[in-house]
């Protein structure tokens, strides 16, 4: 494995590979890689011949006042699992090599897709993924990239991106990797103290319960996210951001789940923001 710093190294590492006829698959990350991330870097390898992590902790995508600061960063721990997973390649940019002095061109996905849920949240954040993202898939230029649906607003946005801006990837949705409870795992959830992590589960126990409600026939879109809302305002430790269905592709507001559906959460428990989805729908399983 092969661990490069600058960009340069990075796009003739992976250039290499290419000519040498080998599919890329290429895996972005923020680093304190968890089971989660390594299920995206186990399906690359499945369906590629050269790996590439990236490991970047990007500061254009946390605003003012989020965690970007104290956002955990395990970098030997990281390229051990990297190491022992099989990838090929590790890029790990410093932000000065990405933003360099004069960096001054930003990628935005306009429209309701980067301005709702998360994207009203965390202004600006939707931007910085793109970004990053759009300079990463420039560098590595690898024919698959995998991103999880964990983050299922993030992956919908690049989907977007790749399509309106014609770049030649595939991106490749990995199912959420979850916790024996059900949590999503997270690199965030390391913040979580002892009764946090047990307040935790109810971002998992809400989705199953409208889950389950959609199957026992419930199919109006505002009863459900009452199922999910209600569990939650259940829980002490817990405060709603937002508990939305939506369309599965366009995530706009839908009144009855009659196709695919998407049903997101985001929530704090305490100070640590959680997020959660799930799929519902009919011919879907969770
Ligand atoms: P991050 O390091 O949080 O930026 O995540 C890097 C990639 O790993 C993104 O595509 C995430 O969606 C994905 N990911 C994070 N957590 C999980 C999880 N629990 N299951 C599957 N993929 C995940």
């Amino acid at each position: 494995m092969r661990t490069v710093y600058s960009v340069s190294e990075a796009r003739t590492a992976s250039k290499n590979a290419r000519e040498t006829g080998m599919k890329v698959g290429f895996v972005p990350t923020m680093g304190a890689l968890h089971s989660g991330h390594m299920s995206l870097v186990h399906r690359a390898h499945t369906e590629c011949d050269y790996v590439v992590v990236s490991i970047f902790v990007n500061p254009t995508q946390f605003g003012p006042g989020e965690d970007f600061d104290r956002y955990p960063r395990t970098l030997d721990q990281d390229l051990e699992k990297c190491r022992s997973a099989g990838v090929d390649l590790v890029f790990v940019p410093s932000a000065s090599e990405m933003y360099p002095p004069g960096f001054d061109s930003w990628v935005e996905v306009k429209g309701l897709i980067t301005e709702t849920l998360e994207g009203s949240f965390r202004p600006g954040h939707f931007r910085g993924v793109a970004t990053v993202c759009a300079k990463l898939f420039n560098i590595v230029a690898p024919q698959r990239a995998y991103f999880g649906m964990k983050d299922y607003q993030q992956l919908k946005v690049i989907q977007k991106m790749v399509r309106d801006l014609d770049m030649p990837i595939d991106i490749i949705p990995c199912e959420t990797v979850r916790e024996a409870d059900g949590l999503a795992m997270s690199s965030r959830n390391s913040y979580l103290d002892f009764e946090e992590r047990r307040a935790a589960t109810v971002l998992s126990r809400a989705l199953n319960a409208a889950s389950d409600a959609f199957e026992a026939g419930q199919k109006d879109a505002t009863a459900l996210e009452e199922v999910a809302r209600g569990l939650i305002k259940a829980e002490p430790l817990a405060s709603i951001d937002y508990v939305a269905i939506r369309d599965a592709e366009s995530l706009e507001p839908i009144q009855v789940v009659d196709k695919t559906a998407v049903l997101l959460l985001a929530v704090r428990i305490g100070t640590t923001r959680l997020i959660d989805n799930c799929l519902i729908g009919p011919n879907v399983n969770i």
